[in-house]
């Protein structure tokens, strides 16, 4: 079994508690507006676009599939900002053997392993096995997801991971459909039934500029949920590496931290103590 990973993060102090080996599976159902990674989102489909872009060659057309060489790589992301189709060339395709070898490679300076991407969940019989090898390495196993999936349906997955950061991106299904091509019923589930397993290890929403409504019916929404049970990051919007048509709607800014702090005064009045900035 192969998984089209994006790429590996060694040390990540973001994505979880501790040091953190950070796992970006390729693919994702969801199309946010606002997304950061933009190029995780599909598969690549071998139009060979990009192949002409590269200005060190490495990436050539071999029987019809775009081929990626590693080592000549300069990583300047001429290929991301050629490619029209939200994918990129640059995909490993790795077993659960490959990914635990570097996890072993680095095991003394970390305290796990999150998987994100693009939507990891895509590839949840990967993440299964993935999660057996590395809880043998004494590790703790993270899912960073956007909730598309009913974490219901995958109960030895969930026996072994200790914890799920959910993005809520709206608690208006009219909003989150607008900022993510899908509605939220699933999300909304997801946050309750992993709050009640004892598997919400955090919450997340992006705070956007100029939707001050919709920020407040998320954040108040979400606070009632979770109350003070786990810790509700609230995101920046930042416009770094956003697509065109997200700029478009959200502008070439960063929310104000006057609106976050707003949206955190929001969060304790309704019982969450636990809201972080970042
Ligand atoms: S990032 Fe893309 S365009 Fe730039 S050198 Fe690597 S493969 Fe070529
Ligand atoms: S990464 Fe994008 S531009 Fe490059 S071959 Fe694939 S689909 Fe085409």
């Amino acid at each position: 079994m192969k998984a089209a990973v994006n790429k590996i993060i060694s040390f990540s102090n973001v994505d979880g508690p501790g040091n953190r080996c950070s796992i970006f599976f390729q693919s994702c159902p969801f199309r946010c507006l606002y997304c950061h990674n933009p190029e995780t989102i599909n598969m690549c489909v071998n139009c060979g676009e990009c192949v002409k872009t590269c200005p060190v060659q490495a990436l050539q057309m071999v029987d019809g599939k775009v081929v990626w060489d590693k080592k000549l790589c300069v990583e300047c992301d001429t290929c991301i900002k050629t490619c029209k189709h939200l994918a990129s060339p640059r995909i490993s395709w790795m077993s659960v053997e490959d990914v635990v070898e570097h996890i072993k490679s680095i095991k003394p300076f970390i305290r796990g392993i999150t998987v994100s991407g693009g939507e990891c969940m895509n590839h949840a019989d990967f993440l299964l096995e993935l999660f057996k090898e590395t809880k043998k390495l004494g590790l703790t196993c993270l899912i960073d997801s956007n909730g598309y999936y009913d974490f219901e349906d995958y109960p030895e997955l969930m026996a072994v991971c200790d914890g799920v950061m959910l993005d809520v991106k709206a608690i208006s299904d009219d909003f989150h459909y607008f900022v993510t091509e899908q509605h939220n019923a699933m999300v909304l589930k997801n946050l309750r039934t992993l709050l009640a397993m004892h598997k919400l290890e955090e919450v997340r929403t992006v705070v956007l500029p100029g939707y001050e409504d919709e920020n407040t019916k998320t954040v108040t929404g979400v606070s009632e949920i979770i109350k003070s049970e786990c810790r509700y990051k609230l995101l920046k919007y930042r416009y770094f590496g956003v697509r065109d048509a997200g700029v478009k709607i959200f502008g070439e800014s960063i929310v104000s931290h006057d609106e976050l702090v707003r949206c955190q005064k929001i969060c304790e009045e309704h019982g969450c103590s636990t809201s972080v900035i970042i």
